[in-house]
């Protein structure tokens, strides 16, 4: 079971570990730690890379495969063997905005929730580009002002983004998650991540976040579309700080 650094700290940009598994025809590796994300929740998976010696592997991307990640090395060079020490190196460029994304879409999912009690159904996003998807009948284009204007007075406040690693029971005894349709999680994850923009929005998450609201930037509502009529699709982007 590789340890994910990323899940306890989501500021880790280079560490080091041990191949667990080399799969020379897929041209994948396995570590026993890695700070790689594998991608999930609406979060693209980190890209970096690996290296050891004199050598250094293009990291394509990370990938879950069950309880272990998986890091798909890119060009031809050798593999290097199983119980090799290497150093890792994630895109922090490419993740910070990751971060700071994820982070402004909880916050907009904690504001419409808390305005206009919809609740959210599902998300992407990209670096600085998101889109969330709401229960959120009232939705008019009216809003979208009162939205952007609500999200960027919560996000400058500053709130602390807090990540908690409960047992199942415990967690579904927080009536804030039971709305994010925690019941949904598969029967045999024992344990729930919890990611708590205090005070604002509560939800099992995977991803990676801010560890504080003010780091997020301005945030744009640039647009939205019914999906039905009941279901509303929200345009976000983040202020791009170079
Ligand atoms: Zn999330």
């Amino acid at each position: 079971m590789t340890e994910l650094i990323y899940h306890t700290d989501s500021y880790v940009k280079e560490f080091d570990a041990t191949v667990t598994t080399v799969d020379p025809e897929s041209r994948t590796l396995i570590l026993d730690r890695t700070a790689f994300y594998p991608g999930g929740g609406g979060q693209p998976a980190d890209f970096g890379t690996l290296s050891s010696g004199e050598t250094t592997w293009k990291i394509k991307r990370a990938k879950k495969a069950g309880p272990e990640i998986i890091h798909l090395i890119e060009g031809d060079a050798p593999l290097p063997s199983v119980g090799a020490k290497v150093h890792g190196e994630i895109d922090w460029d490419h993740r910070y905005k990751l971060m700071r994304t994820h982070s402004a879409m909880h916050v907009l999912c904690g504001v419409i929730f808390r305005d206009y009690g919809a609740s959210v159904t599902g998300g992407d996003m990209e670096p600085l580009k998101g889109r969330m998807d709401f229960e959120f009948e009232t939705m008019h284009k009216d809003l979208v002002e009162k939205i952007e204007t609500a999200i960027n007075t919560e996000a400058s406040k500053g709130y602390p983004v807090r990540v908690d690693i409960l047992p199942r029971e415990e967690a579904f005894k927080i009536p804030d998650l039971i709305r994010t349709k925690i019941n949904l999680l598969p029967e045999g994850i024992q344990e729930v991540r919890i990611v708590e923009i205090v005070g604002l929005d509560l939800q099992a998450d995977g991803g990676t976040h801010v560890k504080n609201t003010s780091e997020i930037g301005k945030i744009h509502v640039v647009d939205y579309k019914s999906k039905g009529k009941i279901n509303k699709r929200i345009y976000v982007e983040v202020e791009d700080r170079g």
